[in-house]
């Protein structure tokens, strides 16, 4: 019996990278997942792969920014699987420049896409969760980032710092109803995000792990199951870092 048997879960950003990861992992352990991603055709492409593993799936696409787009997203997962019952906020973007170069559009294109997202993702995944009255496990996606700070992303880092107070806040709101908000920070992960990065910041970055290596997608995957599954039944409000030891 799978950590997740008979839950229904919504990923966002699922097309590729983490978020791909991250809905291969739920769904492995027996969730029915949802992936919304901006991009229609590589969700549903994405969906499709899911589908040749057995795993239960099916994708929309979903700005995450908009809140009718997110609201039609949750309300997607409860016709075709059954009330949301995991909600993974993990849509992202990365719009890097020091503070002196950085557009005010960069600036509020990286707060919306995370933060606004990641709050209207939170806000319908908890009302369907109450309504349904099963409770329920949201798990926002931030960064480590968000705890230190990283050079030329005034944005990114404002935005993943932002998520933790998010996550807190939501956390106390939502706890009596069942519905436990945590959030995951990780490191250095290979994905498209980071493959795209001068060599020289990639080597810079490799010295700072304690561990010696980047991050593969499915160990952040492991950390949301953990968080989303029964295991983490009495976690709400909490910060898991995936980072190999990075900035402990
Ligand atoms: P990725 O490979 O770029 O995947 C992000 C996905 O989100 C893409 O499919 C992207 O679509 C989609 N997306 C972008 N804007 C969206 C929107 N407005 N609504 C819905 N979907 C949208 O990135 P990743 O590396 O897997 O990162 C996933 C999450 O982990 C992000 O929140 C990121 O900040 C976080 N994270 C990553 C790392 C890392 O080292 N990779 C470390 C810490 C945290 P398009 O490709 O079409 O834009």
């Amino acid at each position: 019996m799978g950590l997740l048997e008979g839950r229904s879960a919504v990923v966002t950003g699922a097309a590729q990278g983490i978020g791909y990861e991250i809905a291969r992992v739920l769904g492995e352990a027996g969730a029915s997942v949802v992936i919304g991603d901006i991009n229609e055709d590589a969700a549903g492409q994405a969906a499709q792969r899911l589908g040749k593993l057995d795993i239960a799936a099916t994708s929309r696409r979903c700005d995450v920014t908009d809140e009718d787009e997110v609201a039609a997203l949750v309300a997607h997962c409860a016709d075709r699987f059954g009330p949301v019952g995991v909600m993974v906020n993990n849509a992202g973007i990365t719009r890097d420049a020091t503070l002196r170069k950085m557009a005010v559009a960069d600036f509020r294109a990286v707060i919306d896409v995370h933060l606004t997202g990641a709050w209207n993702g939170t806000r319908h995944a908890a009302r369907a969760m109450r309504e349904h009255g099963h409770g329920g496990s949201i798990v926002n996606i931030s960064s480590i980032s968000g705890k230190v700070g990283n050079f030329g992303q005034t944005n990114y880092s404002a935005a993943k710092a932002g998520l933790i107070g998010l996550t807190k806040a939501s956390a106390k709101e939502l706890a009596r109803a069942g519905v436990r908000v945590n959030a995951v920070q990780p490191g250095l992960i290979r994905t498209a995000m980071t493959e795209a990065m001068p060599r020289e910041a990639w080597d810079a970055k490799m010295t700072e792990i304690p561990m010696a290596r980047a991050g593969e997608p499915a160990e952040v995957a492991q950390a949301v199951l953990f968080l989303a599954s029964d295991m983490a039944s009495y976690i709400t409000g909490a910060v898991l870092e995936v980072t190999g030891g990075r900035y402990m």
